[in-house]
């Protein structure tokens, strides 16, 4: 009996149709951020461990339980990327963007490895596009960026998408509030499960982002860091939520709300979309601030703030329109004979170099098998060439979606008629 091979769990094959709402997407994007001057890098998939650990955090779940870590041939450790931010600030590094510009803006696309829990919109491989402005502290970079994830999303048509925002403070302001929430926790330890007491352990703040029911009142009543920043932190928020309200770009304020890395300092933000498609998984991106990173990672000081999307959610929010998404070839071309099949070649062939998307059925045989393919190609129009076609230079443009009458052309006026039929 032949071995049965299938993909590795919580990794997925991306396929048409389906992939139609992958390639948008990703169309869309690339449109957008050209229109705010980012840049696309491309970094390798792997990276030294020490880079992810140093980076995303120590207490956080991606490098305590979820990263997919092995030794090279050469006995080096190294990791699946988890996550985008911690390449992309090493990349910036090794290449001293900082004296070769001011301000620096990329951003990547990519598959990224995390070892989950698999659910709906939850995967082991998953997709994000991510975007790193270098350079600027002043709070109009952290509008602009989430400014910009707004702009594709409408673009999108992904109007339902909310934005919540919230600030983390500083090193300044971050430390005496941690100690806040663990003294809080701790004084209810007895409601407190197993894996949460860990949490509070390594990394009280985070226990704002469990999804236990039963932690919820408590979080509910726990203090926020809101109350405790110090004034350079307040009024960069003040400031950041004054100029989203100027430029109408719509936002909550979510004072819980923290994010899974350790690297964010003042703004962090999230995009959330309460669609049933995604389960419980509704956070589709998020993002933040953080001016501490490059200079831990060995860089120069350097202020940073960015974003990632997760394009599998995005891609499941916009899965009933694949079917308008589709590609559709201006022209199915049907042999009868084998000579007719020479000069559907011949012609298909001329046909494509002028920049139309044209088919046929390399293994030709009959007429009716020929017209299916024709039908599955969801192609605008099919022509059928036999003889009589052949001795006149002239056929049939018979349409195959829409309600139109067929029509006679010759065929060298072919690819002017297919363009101006569009
Ligand atoms: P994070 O890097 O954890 O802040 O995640 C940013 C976005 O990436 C999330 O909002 C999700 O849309 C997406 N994402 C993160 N982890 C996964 C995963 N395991 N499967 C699918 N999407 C994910």
């Amino acid at each position: 009996m032949s071995q049965k091979y299938a993909a590795v769990k919580g990794m997925n094959d991306l396929l048409p149709p389906d992939i139609a709402v992958w390639q948008h997407v990703e169309r869309t994007a690339r449109k957008t951020l050209l229109r705010y001057g980012f840049h696309e890098i491309r970094t390798p998939i792997v990276e030294d461990t020490a880079l992810f650990v140093r980076s995303v955090g120590e207490g956080t779940d991606i490098v305590g339980k979820e990263m997919y870590t092995f030794d090279d041939k050469g006995g080096r450790s190294i990791t699946l990327r988890p996550e985008g931010t911690a390449s992309a600030a090493r990349a910036y590094i090794e290449h001293a963007m900082h004296q070769k510009e001011a301000v620096t803006r990329w951003f990547y696309m990519g598959p990224m490895f995390r070892y989950e829990r698999m659910k709906t919109g939850r995967y082991r491989q998953f997709y994000q596009l991510g975007v790193e402005a270098y350079g600027v502290a002043e709070p109009a970079q952290d509008v602009e960026v989430m400014e910009c994830v707004m702009h594709w999303l409408q673009e999108l048509g992904l109007k339902d998408v909310k934005l919540q925002v919230n600030s983390l403070g500083d090193e300044t302001c971050r430390p005496a509030f941690a100690a806040r929430v663990k003294e809080y926790f701790e004084a209810h330890r007895e409601q407190l499960s197993p894996d949460a007491l860990e949490t509070l352990s390594k990394n009280p703040l985070r226990l704002f982002d469990s999804k236990e029911e039963a932690l919820k009142p408590l979080i509910a009543k726990a203090p926020i860091l809101f109350d405790s920043l110090d004034d350079a932190s307040r009024n960069h928020f003040t400031e950041v939520t004054r100029q989203l309200s100027m430029l109408g770009v719509p936002y909550e304020l979510n004072p819980r709300l923290v994010r899974g890395l350790d690297y964010y300092t003042r703004t962090v933000f999230e995009f959330i979309a309460a669609d049933p498609v995604l389960g419980t998984a509704s956070a589709v991106g998020g993002g933040g601030r953080y001016d501490n990173l490059i200079s831990e990672l060995g860089g120069p000081k350097t202020p940073a703030v960015g974003f990632a999307m997760g394009l599998d959610r995005l891609a499941l929010l916009l899965n009933g329109r694949s079917d308008a998404l589709q590609h559709r070839p201006d022209l199915f071309l049907v042999s009868v004979d084998a000579a007719a099949h020479d000069e559907v070649m011949r012609l298909a062939r001329s046909l494509r170099h002028q920049g139309l998307a044209v088919e046929f059925d390399a293994r030709a045989g009959s007429v009716k098998s020929q017209m299916k393919r024709a039908d599955k190609s969801r192609a605008m129009y099919a022509l059928v060439l036999g003889e009589k076609e052949l001795a006149e230079q002239k056929g049939n443009l018979k349409p195959m979606r829409e309600e139109l009458p067929a029509r006679e052309v010759q065929l060298e006026d072919l690819a002017r008629v297919l363009k101006g039929l569009g």
